[in-house]
């Protein structure tokens, strides 16, 4: 080799290596320049003037609501109608300044609509939402209770009995917002309709479903619903130390799919190849290896952008450059079955069943897979998908049940999403949370509305400790006074804060 030559590849080898450099630095200055753009507005949001709520009364009414056996039974039969009809008559008796100014009418007899006329009629309504029955406790579970679950007891700082988080706080707590107002001559300029149904927990089908029904009759429609299902969690974002206010943006869609499998049985002794059983146990297994691919897109992708400020650095730098950090963070978020479940349809087999005896080949074999459908997918794509995955015409596919597809996506640059962040905040000053939307994986009633409502929220103010989740549906369901306060005056704020155009 010449000397020149030699001199020549060294050169390039050294240009390569600047390239190489250049390459990194650039890589490095995108990374970092992204990850300093995902800032966390800390918002200038004022501060509320002093909100006077009458604190002792407003924790006895709710525990007072807690009473009234409001209870939605899977069997109709156990419905308890005067239950019902006393609550209606105590919250009458409780608000009596918004009893005067909102206009009534119940629907089904056991649900209520209020309507509060706004100023500004070219306005569309909005609606506030609750629900007035609670589930049942699980019998034998009552012994269990720090109080009897229909006692509705104020102690040691909380607000006891089942309702207290599911929801009649959301109820109780729109109502005492709506008396201050009322108290101090507040007119909406929005009209506001307050629906409160009365069989959420069994799928809405005489409370949500008939007032849809006759807003739609009568041309009604919203411009914005707020409805439960999201509140303040602490804890719950791995990184992040601040609290975070989820709203539901989103909810997931629900299919359940069972699998059928038939053959001509006969005694086990003798057995063909594989049975209905061995053949419905592959296709399950099929769907189990290959599950609906994860998507970082819609209400899971907000979320994590507005909650990646509060990460550690380097979760921080991933979610802003997902350019190239995707297959990464993709791998992060399923690897936990709760962020998995927002990225992703999931594929839950729940029942199976074969022959009766053990030594009965079984002539038709099921299984049941439930489905909870990402917002983008539909029920028709995830059957076909299934269909495809077990690739086997032995196995028949049939739905089971009522299917409900994903709810549409609401918007958050809307004045109302701003008006909503602003409350949550101001109704914080002490511990401001970081407020993200969110995918609902529950139901909530509000998804009966979306013919007739543009955009649906789901929130409620208050914050809860991972330790009180349990009451949801469980045991010693309670709710902090002061939370309990906090979700009146986010509601007493958010009617403000719509009227100033936030
Ligand atoms: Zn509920």
């Amino acid at each position: 080799m010449t000397k020149t030559a030699d001199k020549s590849s060294s050169k390039r080898v050294l240009y390569a290596i600047v390239f190489v450099l250049v390459v990194i630095c650039i890589i490095t200055t995108v990374l970092l320049y992204n990850t300093s753009q995902l800032k966390y507005e800390a918002a200038e949001t004022p501060p509320a003037e002093a909100i006077d709520i009458d604190e002792v009364g407003a924790a006895e009414r709710l525990a007072g609501a807690l009473r009234f056996k409001t209870v939605s039974h899977q069997d109709p039969e156990k419905f308890a109608p005067e239950e019902f009809l006393a609550l209606h008559e105590y919250l009458e008796r409780n608000f009596p300044q918004a009893h005067k100014i909102l206009k009534k009418e119940t629907v089904s007899d056991y649900s209520l609509v209020y309507k509060w006329e706004g100023s500004d009629e070219s306005k569309k309504p909005i609606m506030l939402m609750g629900h007035q029955d609670v589930v049942p406790v699980i019998e034998g579970t009552e012994d269990e209770w720090t109080y009897p679950p229909f006692q509705g007891m104020v102690d040691e700082g909380y607000i006891w009995g089942r309702g207290a988080l599911d929801n009649k706080s959301g109820v109780m707590g729109i109502l005492e917002a709506v008396e201050m107002l009322a108290g101090e001559g507040f007119v909406p300029e929005q009209t506001v309709y307050i629906t409160f149904g009365h069989d959420e927990e069994v799928s809405g089908k005489n409370g949500a479903i008939k007032m849809a029904e006759l807003f739609e009759s009568r041309g009604v429609e919203f411009e914005y619903v707020l409805d439960e299902g999201g509140f303040i969690t602490l804890d719950m974002v791995s990184g992040v130390k601040r609290p975070v206010a989820f709203i539901g943006i989103a909810e997931k869609g629900y299919l359940t799919l069972e699998l059928t499998v038939e053959s001509e049985g006969g005694h086990s002794s003798i057995p063909p190849p594989s049975t209905a059983a061995g053949i419905l146990s592959r296709a399950v297994v099929n769907l189990e290896e290959n599950p609906f691919p994860p998507r970082l897109d819609g209400a899971a992708n907000e979320m994590f952008q507005n909650v990646a400020p509060a990460m550690p650095f380097l979760n921080r730098m991933a979610l802003a450059n997902l350019w190239i950090a995707r297959p990464f963070v993709i791998n992060e978020i399923t690897g936990n079955k709760y962020s998995n479940a927002m990225v992703r349809t999931t594929t839950a087999a729940t029942m199976l069943k074969g022959s009766d005896k053990e030594n009965v080949l079984p002539i038709v074999a099921t299984a049941v897979v439930n489905f909870r459908i990402l917002p983008g997918d539909t029920a028709e794509v995830v059957i076909r998908e299934v269909e495809r995955i077990i690739d086997d015409p032995r196995v028949k596919v049939s739905t089971l049940g009522k299917v409900s597809e994903p709810s549409p996506v609401s918007e958050t640059d809307t004045p109302f999403y701003r008006a909503l962040k602003k409350s949550i905040l101001q109704a914080s000053p002490e511990n401001t949370p970081i407020v993200a939307p969110y995918l609902l994986m529950a139901a909530t009633d509000s998804r009966h509305y979306k013919e007739v409502a543009d955009n649906t929220y789901r929130f409620l103010g208050y914050t809860l400790p991972p330790g009180d989740m349990k009451g949801f549906h469980g045991t010693d369901e309670r709710l902090a006074i002061d939370e309990y306060m906090r979700t009146v005056r986010t509601y007493y704020l958010l009617l403000k804060n719509l009227n100033e155009g936030s």
